[in-house]
């Protein structure tokens, strides 16, 4: 999105349809074909709906809303938000406008790494396994680099290999492989799913085991997002409070999910009702998503809160969240879909990391 195109439009809400397809024209680079993708009653034909899932017999529809106000790393992004809940565009629009008057949101990824997973039975010997494992990890990653040559050629693939042991299972002791795979712009579960299928003869050969599960993992905890907003503290008094008690207040209130699975189950909900609109509306996939966040949430053994509110010396409200974001623009239904590839242009995004930190910066506004 270029420098005359705004995420602040005044008085969007009150506006007809009509007026606010214009509104989008006038402030994104979508031409008006792919508008009409975006906004068509159905977004996807019969025809392409009986390609993507079996049995179709029809279409099931969500409102497509527009967060406004959105500056993610100082430019400037409309946000198609897929959703049927009433309040969460607008809660959202409101968020990023405070947000706004504090610089926006800064976000960042970490390498786009997935995990895929071997679940190796009947190893006589796990610690002469993992060692024979990890001796022959350069030809374990020269195996997985050959699966997918498009993927290498764009600077993805294997990275490296990681051996674990479960010395006590309900079915007795078993090792597990990760291979840690490089998806670059793809969400990467089919890209993975092929690398550990094709690895599990070698990996029989070197364990004696028997290869059982080789899947993805959906504990995306090398592939996160990160954001951080802060809102100046005069921007948040209203009738009688103060900027600093509603600062104080908003603490408060994260301090009770940071330390309560029932709370935090409830403010990760309002995370993932940002979280899960934008997934949603750009064709990925928000199992996937969900999955890595509550288990992210859990990762030390206690369920908690995926975002922290604190203060700054100024007494500003900041927020951080940080959370796996296992999100393509490649891949899956991302390309196929037209209003979900409408949607990625309406954004400008051009690599899974410039979403990824579009949808945290979502998530950082329920
Ligand atoms: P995909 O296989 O359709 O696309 C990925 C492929 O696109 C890569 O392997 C690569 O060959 C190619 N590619 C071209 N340009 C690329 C670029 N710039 N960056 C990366 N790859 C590029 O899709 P996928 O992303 O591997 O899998 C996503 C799909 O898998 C989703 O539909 C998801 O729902 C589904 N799925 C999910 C799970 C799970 O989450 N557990 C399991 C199975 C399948």
């Amino acid at each position: 999105m270029t420098s005359k195109h705004n995420s602040r439009i005044a008085g969007f809400y009150k506006l007809s349809l009509e007026e606010r397809h214009k509104k989008i024209l006038e402030n994104s680079q979508l031409t008006a074909q792919e508008l009409a993708d975006l906004t068509a009653e159905a977004g996807l034909s019969p025809a392409q709906a009986d390609h993507m899932i079996e049995n179709v017999v029809g279409m099931h529809s969500l409102p497509l809303g527009i967060a406004l106000n959105f500056v993610v790393n100082d430019r400037q992004v409309l946000v198609p938000m897929a959703i049927e809940e009433p309040s969460v565009v607008a809660g959202a629009s409101f968020m990023a406008k405070l947000a706004r008057a504090g610089g926006g949101f800064r976000a960042r990824t970490s390498l786009p790494e997935m995990i895929g997973q071997m679940q190796i039975l009947d190893v006589a010997d796990l610690e002469a396994a993992e060692s024979a494992l990890l001796q022959e990890k350069e030809n374990l990653l020269a195996e997985a680099a050959k699966v997918d040559p498009v993927l290498q050629k764009l600077g993805g693939g294997p990275r490296d290999i990681e051996v674990r042991q479960f010395a006590d299972s309900p079915i007795g002791p078993f090792l597990v492989l990760h291979l840690v795979y490089d998806v670059r712009d793809a969400m990467g579960a089919n890209a993975v799913n092929t690398a550990v299928e094709r690895l599990a003869p070698l990996v029989e050969s070197i364990t004696g085991g028997r290869v059982h599960l080789r899947i993805l993992s959906n504990l995306a905890d090398r592939r996160l997002a990160y954001v951080e907003c802060t809102i100046p503290h005069s921007e948040l008094a209203f009738d009688s409070y103060s900027g600093s008690e509603v600062v104080q207040g908003v603490i408060e209130a994260w301090a009770f999910a940071a330390v309560d699975g029932y709370r935090a189950a409830t403010h990760n909900k309002g995370i993932m009702n940002g979280v899960d609109a934008v997934v949603i509306a750009t064709g990925n996939d928000w199992r996937a998503v969900e999955a890595g966040a509550h288990a992210y949430a859990a990762r030390d053994g206690s369920y908690t809160s995926l975002s922290t509110w604190g203060q700054d010396a100024e007494g500003n409200l900041v927020g951080r969240l940080e959370m796996p974001m296992a999100v393509g623009i490649i891949g899956g239904a991302t390309k196929v879909h037209p209003s979900a590839r409408a949607a990625l242009k309406l954004m400008g995004v051009e690599t899974a990391a410039e979403l990824a930190e579009i949808i945290v910066s979502v998530g950082a506004a329920p």
